[in-house]
């Protein structure tokens, strides 16, 4: 398996910023890749996760407090935007993103990770949409959710996550957001299924696939 070469020559000593509509978002889309990031980056580049709904929700907070020390994430922010109801919210959003930028730094931002602009959920679409109007000379890599919208995506990006790395990942999953259990759909076996679907596209046992939305070289 080849090691994540932007690390090396793009991403050194640059933050990553790692963006959520809700809590669990991004690690159930790329807890893999979250866990070869930080493994592999040898803590050179900070990983930033920054959560727009859930900060006023004690026990969301907490779980995804957890969850981020476990995939070696700093969760850098945790906002409380309602759940279902970010349209209303578009402009703060992207005037919290800005922010966001200004704080960190553009040129201390390396990459952002974020939903995808095609996400059929509204939540997650505005996030996406904001990211690309707030990060203009960033590169961009969306992930794909599996949900009620069945809204998959077609990757351009495969990351091969080694066998012990992806049972790593559904067991803080499952370990960490015990309040999600009430869903039916919160099961290892789904977590594992999608995984081991982009792994057969890429001849591998588990894979996660995002959209390359865009790429600076
Ligand atoms: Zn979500």
């Amino acid at each position: 398996m080849l090691q994540i070469p932007i690390i090396k020559y793009i991403l050194k000593q640059k933050s990553i910023l790692v963006l959520s509509a809700h809590c669990d978002d991004a690690p159930i889309a790329c807890g893999g890749l979250l866990l070869r990031l930080k493994e592999e980056s040898k803590s050179s580049c900070r990983i930033l996760s920054v959560v727009f709904s859930g900060g006023d929700d004690e026990v969301r907070k907490k779980e995804e407090e957890d969850a981020a020390k476990y995939f070696g994430v700093e969760l850098y922010r945790i906002f409380s935007f309602p759940d279902t109801g970010f349209p209303n919210h578009w402009y703060e959003i992207k005037t919290n993103l800005f922010r966001l930028r200004e704080e960190l730094g553009a040129d201390n931002i390396g990459a952002v990770i974020s939903p995808r602009c095609e996400d059929q959920h509204q939540d997650h679409r505005i996030i996406a949409e904001n990211a690309w109007r707030i990060f203009r000379n960033h590169m961009i890599f969306e992930y794909e959710l599996q949900k009620y919208e069945g809204d998959l995506s077609k990757p351009n990006l495969y990351v091969e996550i080694p066998k012990e790395v992806a049972e790593k990942k559904i067991q803080i999953l499952m370990e960490c957001y015990k309040s999600r259990i009430i869903h039916n759909w919160w099961k290892e076996e789904n977590f594992e299924a999608l995984m081991r679907v982009r792994g057969m596209e890429i001849n591998t046992e588990f894979a996660e696939g995002l959209t390359a939305r865009k790429i600076l070289i």
